[in-house]
C-alpha cells in the first residue's frame, strides 16, 4: 500500500456527532469501570479515524494549494474542526468527571487527566465561532505566503526556492534575493498586520470568554503544558540571554572575520563560508538513497522505520511550484504511517529535513503501538527533542552527504543550533508582550519586536531595509500566525537535544537507547517527565544551560574553521 492508495473521505458529521453522543451518555451512565473503558476504546477510534481524514486533507491540501478538490476540504476542516473539537471537550468532560477516575487514571495514568483536564479548561461552545475565525484567518496568512512568486536570475520561484540564492556565495546576489524577498512582506504589509491584529483579537475575546486575564494562560494550555508555566519560561528566557547571548556574539563576530567585512548585515547572516556554505553534493534521489542508507546502518529500529517511509511514499520532499512553503511531519492514524513534507531546495537544510522531520517520524513510528491518542502523541515541547536529536545522533553519516565539506556542516549545524536559542525565546517573549497587551497597534508591535532584537540578537544589522528597521522581520514566522506560543519548545528541546551531543560523546550505545525509550512511550508523561525518562536535565534548573553550553563552546572554539582566503 501507497500514500496514494490511503483513502480520504469528508466524514459525516452528523452521524459522527451522534454516535459520538450516545457513547459518551453511556459513559456517564455507566455503573462499571468496564463499560466506561470499552466505551471510550470507541470513541477513541473515532477520534482516530477523523484525525486521519484531517490529516490526509491537510497534506494533500499543502502538497499542491492549486487543488480545487483539497482546498475546498481545507475550508470545510476549518470550519468543522471546532466542531469536532466540540464533541470531544464533552468527551473530555464526561471522563474527567467520571465517579471511577482514580480507576482509570491507575490505568491511562496521571498525565492523560491532566491533559483531559486542561481540554476541559481551554474550551466552551462560546467560543466555536472564534476558533473557526482563527482557523481562517491562519489560512489566509499561509496562503498569502505560498502566493508569492519570483522571478530570480532567469528562474520562477517561491519564497522557499528563493533561499538558495539568499545564501549566495556572491554578496551582491544574496542582497538582491534577500532584498526582493522582504520586499514582498513590504507589499503586504497591510495585509500581514490586519490579519495578525485580528488574530490577537480574535485570541484574546476567547481567553476572555473562558474566564482567563488575556490568552497567555490559554495559549499554554492549548500548548498542552502540564507542568510549567510562564515563570519557568521567563526564568529559562533569562538563562539564555545570560549564558547564551554573549557566546553567540562571539560567534557572529569569528563569521565577520571568516567573511573579511567591516560588518556582517543582514543578508550575510546565512552565510558562513565565503567559498560557499556546505551543500549536499548529489540531487534529491541520491539524497535520499542516501538517508535510507544511513538508517539502514544506524539501528535495527531505524531501518525497519525508514525502509516504511519510503516503500509507501511516505515522503515528500522537494520544492515545485503551488507546493506549500516549510517542512513538517505529520501521523495518519488509520494508517500507523508518519509523513514527512518539505521543500529542498539545494541547501543543508534539506538534509536537516531527512533527520529532523524524520526525528519526529521515528517517534510517531516507535509510539504506534499506544493507543490512546492523547498520549501516542507527545506535546511539542518533548516533540523536538525527538526531531532535534536525531539531527545528531545522524552526525557519523554527514560525510556521505556533504564529501569534502562536512567539517563545515558540523560547525555550522552545532553553532546554528546555538544561535537559533536566543532568536527562539525571543518570538517567545514577543508573543508574552502582545497578548499581554493586546491593545498594541502594528507599530506598536514592531517597535518591541525590534527593541527585544537589541536584547537577544545585538548584531542584527538592517541598515537600508525600511521594514526591517521598523521590526517587520517576524512577519516571515508562520508560527507566530499560526501557532502561538509553540516556539519556546524548540529551544526547550535544543537545550535536550544539546545534552544528548554531549552525552552522545561520552557514551553513544547509552545515550541512543535513552533516546529510543523516550521515543517509544511518546507522551505518556509529561514534558518534564519525559526529561527525566531520558535522563536528562530539566532546562529550567539553574545551571543546566551553563552546564551545557561551556562544553559546546569549548568545541567550536577547538573547530573554529579558519578564513577561506
Ligand atoms: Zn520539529
Amino acid at each position: 500500500m501507497k500514500f496514494t492508495d490511503y483513502r480520504y473521505e469528508r466524514p459525516d458529521f452528523e452521524a459522527l456527532s451522534q454516535e459520538i453522543k450516545n457513547l459518551i451518555e453511556t459513559i456517564q451512565n455507566s455503573e462499571s469501570l468496564e463499560q466506561q473503558l470499552e466505551k471510550i476504546t470507541d470513541i477513541n477510534k473515532i477520534q482516530d479515524h477523523i484525525s486521519t481524514m484531517q490529516s490526509l486533507s491537510y497534506i494533500r491540501h499543502s502538497q499542491d494549494i492549486r487543488d480545487g478538490f483539497y482546498d475546498g476540504e481545507n475550508d470545510y476542516w476549518d470550519e468543522f474542526d471546532p466542531l469536532y473539537t466540540e464533541l470531544f471537550h464533552d468527551f473530555a468532560k464526561a471522563v474527567a468527571g467520571s465517579k471511577f477516575r482514580d480507576g482509570l487514571a491507575g490505568i491511562f495514568g496521571k498525565q492523560y487527566f491532566a491533559l483531559l483536564d486542561g481540554q476541559v479548561l481551554g474550551f466552551s461552545p462560546e467560543i466555536v465561532e472564534d476558533l473557526q475565525e482563527d482557523n481562517r484567518l491562519s489560512s489566509e496568512y499561509a496562503k498569502l505566503l505560498a502566493s508569492a512568486k519570483f522571478e530570480f536570475n532567469g528562474e520562477a520561484l517561491t519564497l522557499s526556492g528563493l533561499g538558495k540564492y539568499m545564501e549566495d556565495k556572491d554578496r551582491e546576489v544574496r542582497q538582491a534575493a534577500t532584498e526582493l524577498r522582504w520586499s514582498f512582506f513590504q507589499e503586504h504589509e497591510e495585509t500581514l498586520d490586519r490579519i495578525f491584529d485580528q488574530l490577537v483579537k480574535v485570541r484574546d475575546k476567547m481567553a476572555k470568554k473562558l474566564g482567563f486575564d488575556n490568552y497567555v494562560q490559554l495559549g499554554y494550555i492549548n500548548m498542552n503544558r502540564t507542568d510549567y508555566g510562564p515563570e519557568e519560561v521567563a526564568n529559562f528566557r533569562k538563562q539564555v540571554l545570560e549564558e547564551i547571548v554573549p557566546v553567540c556574539n562571539e560567534l557572529y563576530e569569528w563569521q565577520r572575520e571568516r567573511l573579511g567585512y567591516d560588518k556582517l548585515r543582514y543578508f550575510d547572516l546565512d552565510v558562513e563560508y565565503l567559498d560557499g556554505n556546505a551543500s549536499p553534493k548529489g540531487s534529491p534521489e541520491w539524497i535520499l538513497e542516501n538517508g535510507l542508507k544511513m538508517y539502514e546502518e544506524m539501528s535495527p529500529e531505524t531501518k525497519e522505520f525508514f525502509e516504511f517511509m519510503v516503500e509507501r511514499d511516505l515522503l515528500d520532499l522537494v520544492n515545485r511550484p503551488g507546493k506549500e512553503g516549510g517542512g513538517y511531519c505529520s501521523y495518519i492514524e488509520d494508517y500507523q504511517s508518519p509523513f514527512i513534507f518539505s521543500n529542498f531546495n539545494g541547501t543543508s537544510g534539506d538534509i536537516d529535513v531527512l533527520t529532523h522531520e524524520a526525528g519526529h517520524a521515528f517517534q510517531g513510528y516507535l509510539s504506534r503501538h499506544i493507543e490512546i491518542p492523547e498520549l501516542r502523541e507527545t506535546t511539542y515541547d518533548s516533540a523536538e527533542i525527538h526531531s532535534m536529536s536525531m539531527e545528531f545522533f545522524a552526525w557519523p553519516w554527514m560525510e556521505n552527504f556533504f564529501k569534502e565539506d562536512t567539517d563545515k556542516y558540523k560547525f555550522s549545524h552545532l553553532s546554528g543550533s546555538l544561535k537559533f536559542i536566543p532568536y527562539g525565546v525571543m518570538v517567545d517573549e514577543f508573543q508574552h508582550l502582545v497578548y499581554e497587551n493586546p491593545q498594541l497597534t502594528p507599530q506598536e508591535r514592531k517597535a518591541k519586536w525590534r527593541e527585544l532584537e537589541g536584547k537577544y540578537v545585538p548584531h542584527k544589522n538592517y541598515e537600508g531595509n525600511d521594514l526591517l528597521e521598523r521590526g517587520g522581520f517576524w512577519f516571515t514566522q508562520s508560527h507566530i500566525f499560526e501557532d502561538p506560543f509553540y516556539y519556546i519548545d524548540y529551544t526547550l528541546a535544543g537545550i535536550c537535544a544539546l545534552q544528548f551531543w554531549k552525552r552522545m560523546r561520552e557514551d553513544r550505545e547509552e545515550a541512543w537507547n535513552d533516546y529510543v525509550n523516550l521515543c517509544k512511550i511518546g507522551g505518556i508523561r509529561s514534558f518534564l517527565g519525559l526529561v527525566s525518562y531520558g535522563n536528562l536535565e530539566s532546562p529550567f534548573e539553574d545551571g543546566c544551560v551553563k552546564s551545557v553550553i561551556s562544553e559546546i563552546s569549548e568545541w567550536l572554539r577547538g573547530h573554529k574553521i579558519p578564513t577561506a582566503l
